[in-house]
């Protein structure tokens, strides 16, 4: 039997996750003898040796929460667009060398491109974990020179964010006047707090353009409401397409970004 390479996602409660389906189908598209499975490895037992040994047959990874960043002490090499970054979603094995990139950057790249123009480059993001980090960066590479970001507490890493407006929630919703984008990077509206909004609906109304990186549901709270204020809205399932077809990319040097297989993947969850 040909032998197949394998491939997974690296994180802890990752159940939920549907990479599996999207990367097993794109394998298959691809022709490509390859299978995708889940590496969940909770955070109290994880360490280098027991990664080590949980990716020892493998060809290439993703990486999500909560190890997208820890993961680079783990690699021999790191993109420069990641390690500007400072988080890795995608890793694969090139000459016996671990190598990490951060996808989810192109990912987001494609998703503001369906943005149509807006009146100015100023933008709020929400959170400040590693995908924030992420669209702080593409933000910044996107032109954005005005860029606020909230977070619930000014004790969080938001010493990285060292060009931008760094708030509260309290400051944010007393705020006069506010940004043209809002990006939603935090938990908050996913499938298991569904009925949670990281902003009020007063706040919203500034906002020309609303980006959610969250993909399940397809569409949140946020983005319910702000699409009934004729608000611009889009979310994160767009994004989660692109950063797997860029990773398939990476790992099989096949240019698998496609607008066929972009509306196929797209077609698995619509
Ligand atoms: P993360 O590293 O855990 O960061 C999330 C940030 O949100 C935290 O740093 C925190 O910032 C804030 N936060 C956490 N819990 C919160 C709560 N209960 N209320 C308000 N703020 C909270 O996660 P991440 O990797 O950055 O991912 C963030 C979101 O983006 C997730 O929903 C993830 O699914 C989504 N995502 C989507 C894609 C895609 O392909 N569509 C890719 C990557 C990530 P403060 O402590 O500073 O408030």
């Amino acid at each position: 039997m040909a032998m197949y390479k394998k491939y997974g996602l690296l994180g802890a409660n990752i159940a939920y996750s549907f990479s599996p389906d999207l990367h097993n189908r794109m394998f298959q598209l691809a022709g490509i003898k390859a299978e995708y499975s889940l590496i969940d490895i909770p955070r109290n037992q994880f360490d280098l040796d027991v990664l080590s040994k949980a990716v020892e047959s493998f060809s290439g990874f993703n990486v999500t929460i909560p190890y997208k960043e820890t993961i680079i002490g783990f690699l021999d090499e790191v993109d420069e667009m990641a390690r500007k970054i400072g988080a890795v979603n995608t890793v694969v094995l090139e000459d016996g060398k671990w190598k990490g990139y951060n996808t989810d950057y192109d990912g987001f790249l494609y998703l503001f491109k369906q943005l149509e123009m807006l009146q100015k480059k100023s933008a709020t993001i929400l959170g400040t974990g590693g995908a924030a980090k992420m669209v702080y960066h593409a933000l910044m590479d996107l032109g954005f020179e005005d860029i606020s970001v909230v977070s619930r507490s000014l004790d969080s890493d938001t010493e990285f964010f060292k060009k931008a407006r760094c708030m509260d929630y309290i400051a944010l919703e007393n705020r006069m006047q506010s940004s043209n984008l809002l990006v939603n990077c935090t938990p908050l509206g996913m499938s298991s707090q569904i009925d949670a909004m990281p902003v009020s609906k007063k706040q919203l109304e500034f906002y020309e353009a609303v980006i959610d990186l969250i993909y399940n549901p397809p569409e949140t709270k946020l983005m319910h409401e702000a699409s009934r204020l004729g608000i611009k809205v889009l979310g994160g399932l767009d994004m989660l397409v692109d950063q797997a077809l860029e990773a398939e990319s990476i790992w099989t040097g096949i240019e698998m970004n496609t607008e066929k297989n972009r509306m196929i993947l797209l077609g698995m969850f619509r």
